[in-house]
């Protein structure tokens, strides 16, 4: 079928499509499945024995090492509900750094010798598993000769059953290591730095006198957008089959003027999905909520509630992978792409987090006595300072070839990244950092710890939406992070650079007391210095402003605009210490991580810029040339009988073609260009050469759009994309 065919039968199969209704069933109530899939602290409560349980438990909860005696009764409890769960088959899932989830599958049953097949699953089993690591990017971590990966059981994230046509799957979350212990995914990462961090905010906690703390952890709760289109354009486009975001499309005449989308009825068969994945995520035990509609058409939100940041970043991937298949089973494909269409709002994954644990409560609400707004003070400052010292590490934590689409294009925060504190909040950090002025806003002095110190808000009042780190209440929003990305990355980062931040405040609260300043007096003056130190990344201005620009660079902030300026963050000596000292990464470690984005960011630009030399050549040029040959039949026609023509369309067609083909050359050119061989090289001339290639092809391509006749334009267009659901 020639392209234009291939996009009139999409458009052909989409309105004659009857909606699937919800495969959702009013009878499975709520409560009954939620988590009926997720071999749960209730299921563990009834299947294991009490000891076993406990110990379990204490892994799980209080962060104790996990007891290896332990590991063939629960292997065994977890086999037995998982195959009354109607699973044949068991998989170590793992996060690798490709940003994907990879899953090694074996089944259950092992030939007995009599012909029949017992289930068979042992501790051993359970704990750890080899998949062949060589598919997955190591950033040279992994010599070939030693090409061999382990996963490993993560206690703390709950195995689930996935289920699937053809036979049920019991998935445990596990680590991904080398040979040689060094990670090789987004969890290993994750888990270290929630025990650095852990520590550093407990020795805080000791000193504002809680005598045993439980662990710390952080929290996180990510707003996940995406796009929603029917699934015949998307098999239509190439383009969004390789890449996940249009290469091609001029802006519909109507565009996100057509501002009635946000928070405006939801299609039916929209509303279908969304029950849908909403009832298999309940049954995996991710407790989500679907949402309004986003600022574009076709564009659409959904919130999890929050979790532990490493549960979370689990549920966060199972989630647009389940998101994922469950709109494909309602006929349309969910699109995470930061910048799927081109001139559209793009998609982001707000990540929420707070610290807490149990006793505490969350450490980054205020609380209704000073002591604890002291407290609360000095979590925030700690945010503060690192907000401040490592935002250029927080914009790296960001970057990808995708998400560079979208940050700073007046959408998304800009890539300087600076905290939002809200005006009470602020107004705070300023008379401490005046040494606890008189308030003119609230009544008293503000005294860290005496009596005066107002009742902080937990209403943050108006909503900054431009700032990449936005305090909202209890918890910081960090809106830089990408709608494709994992979680993980961002966590991680913010784990780590948390601990440094607290760890230094203990260590400056300590110093101080121990000379004999009393704890009030230095809480006070610890304030102060972060402020006065830090305190230039804090903005509640305009995010999207020029001015804001200019005066971040005179506040000596970052402003990392891309992949390319942010990444060689990873390998800075502040950073490689920062990361060795916590323990979250090895100098290898950080190399290899370093190397890996480098090869992705590469990788993905040209991935993009191969499907779209060969959409124009094989789509696009001749779809133009046939016009052209069409007018000028035309313009012939009407000269061969005397008739003055107008070539004015033709000369238009024309020459767009001849910029069509040059685009075409050149990017073919830089395709085929020798770059050198190191991934510098590589990513350099992905973002420096085949980028800007490729925005040539498409300018005319898209110019071509507007004058090529319909019944000949190939690839569905933004309109009937964004607009027919
Ligand atoms: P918004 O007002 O930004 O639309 P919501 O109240 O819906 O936000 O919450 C957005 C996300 O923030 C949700 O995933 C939610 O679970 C998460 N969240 C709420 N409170 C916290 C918290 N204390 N720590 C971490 N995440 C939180
Ligand atoms: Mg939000």
């Amino acid at each position: 079928m020639s392209g234009s065919k291939h996009r009139l039968k999409a458009i052909e199969n989409v309105r004659t499509a009857v909606s699937p209704a919800s495969f959702w069933s009013i009878d499975d109530a709520p409560g009954e499945i939620f988590g009926s899939n997720v071999f749960s602290k209730a299921v563990m409560q009834k299947r294991l024995p009490k000891p076993v349980f406990k110990s379990v438990m204490s892994t799980i909860e209080q962060s104790m090492p996990l007891d290896p005696e332990i590991a063939d009764i629960v292997a065994s409890a977890m086999k037995d509900w998982a195959l009354e769960k109607g699973a044949t088959h068991y998989a170590h899932v793992f996060y690798p750094l490709t940003g994907l989830t990879a899953e090694k599958h074996d089944s259950f049953f092992e030939p007995g010798g009599d012909g029949s097949s017992i289930a068979e699953f042992a501790g051993k089993t359970l704990v750890q598993g080899e998949p062949d690591a060589s598919s997955f990017p190591n950033g040279g971590l992994r010599a070939t000769f030693e090409a061999r990966g382990y996963t490993g059981w993560d206690v703390t994230s709950p195995a689930y059953i996935l289920e699937n046509p053809n036979g049920n799957t019991l998935c445990i979350p596990t680590v991904f290591v080398s040979m040689t212990g060094e990670a090789l995914d987004h969890k290993t990462p994750i888990l270290r730095s929630q025990q650095a961090m852990a520590k550093q905010a407990e020795r805080v906690l000791k000193l504002f006198g809680h005598e045993e703390p439980d662990a710390v952890v952080s929290f996180a709760g990510a707003e996940q957008e995406y796009f929603l289109i029917d699934r015949s354009f998307f098999t239509a486009r190439t383009d969004l089959l390789s890449s996940g975001r249009t290469l091609f499309g001029a802006k519909p005449p109507k565009g996100q003027e057509f501002d009635d989308h946000y928070f405006g009825a939801i299609p039916e068969r929209v509303l279908a999905f969304m029950f849908d994945a909403e009832n298999e995520l309940f049954k995996l035990g991710i407790p989500a909520k679907t949402r309004h509609n986003e600022v574009a058409p076709g564009q659409f939100e959904i919130a999890p509630m929050f979790e532990r940041s490493n549960v979370a970043a689990d549920h966060q991937q199972l989630l647009m992978v389940i998101m994922k298949r469950v709109a494909q089973k309602h006929g349309m494909e969910c699109i995470f792409h930061e910048k799927p269409f081109d001139g559209i709002n793009g998609s982001g994954k707000h990540v929420n987090f707070s610290l807490g644990n149990a006793t505490e409560g969350n450490l980054l609400l205020p609380g209704d006595t000073p002591h604890e707004n002291a407290q609360f003070l000095v979590f925030c400052a700690a945010v503060i300072r690192a907000v401040h010292k490592f935002g250029g590490l927080l914009r790296c934590s960001v970057a990808s070839a995708t998400n560079d689409h979208r940050l700073g294009a007046n959408e998304a925060p800009p890539a300087i990244i600076s905290i939002f504190l809200g005006d009470q909040l602020a107004d705070v950090f300023d008379q401490v950092a005046k040494g606890g002025a008189t308030s003119s806003k609230e009544k008293g002095t503000i005294i860290i710890g005496a009596d005066t110190l107002p009742v902080l808000p937990t209403d943050p009042g108006d909503r900054n939406r431009t700032s990449p780190m936005a305090f909202t209440g209890n918890r910081f929003e960090f809106r830089a992070p990408g709608s494709l990305q994992s979680i993980a990355g961002p966590m991680v980062t913010i784990n780590t650079i948390l601990a440094e931040a607290l760890d230094h405040i203990a260590t400056e609260i300590e110093a101080l007391t121990a000379d004999g300043t009393g704890f009030d007096a230095a809480v006070q003056k610890v304030l102060e210095l972060v402020i006065s130190n830090h305190g230039a990344a804090v903005f509640n201005g305009d995010g999207y402003s020029d001015e804001w620009q200019d005066e971040a660079a005179a506040r000596g902030l970052p402003n990392l605009r891309t992949t390319l300026d942010a990444l060689p963050e990873l390998i800075t000596p502040e950073s490689i210490e920062l990361f060795s000292h916590y323990g979250v990464f090895t100098e290898r470690e950080m190399h290899s991580r370093y190397e890996i984005a480098m090869e992705q960011y590469a990788l993905s630009i040209s991935v993009e810029a191969k499907s779209m030399a060969e959409i124009a050549t094989t789509s696009i040029l001749p779809a133009a040339t046939r016009y052209q040959t069409e007018l000028a039949t035309n313009v012939a026609s009407l000269v061969a009988v005397g008739v003055e023509a107008d070539t004015s369309t033709l000369d238009e067609v024309s020459a767009l073609i001849a910029d069509l083909r040059t685009g075409i050359a050149s990017l073919k050119a830089a395709l085929g260009a020798d770059v050198g061989g190191s991934v510098e090289d590589e990513a350099t001339h992905a973002g420096k050469d085949l980028l800007p290639a490729m925005v040539a092809v498409r300018t005319a391509a898209d110019a071509l759009e507007h004058l090529v006749a319909d019944d000949l334009w190939p690839l569905p267009t933004y309109e009937e994309m964004l607009f027919i659901l």
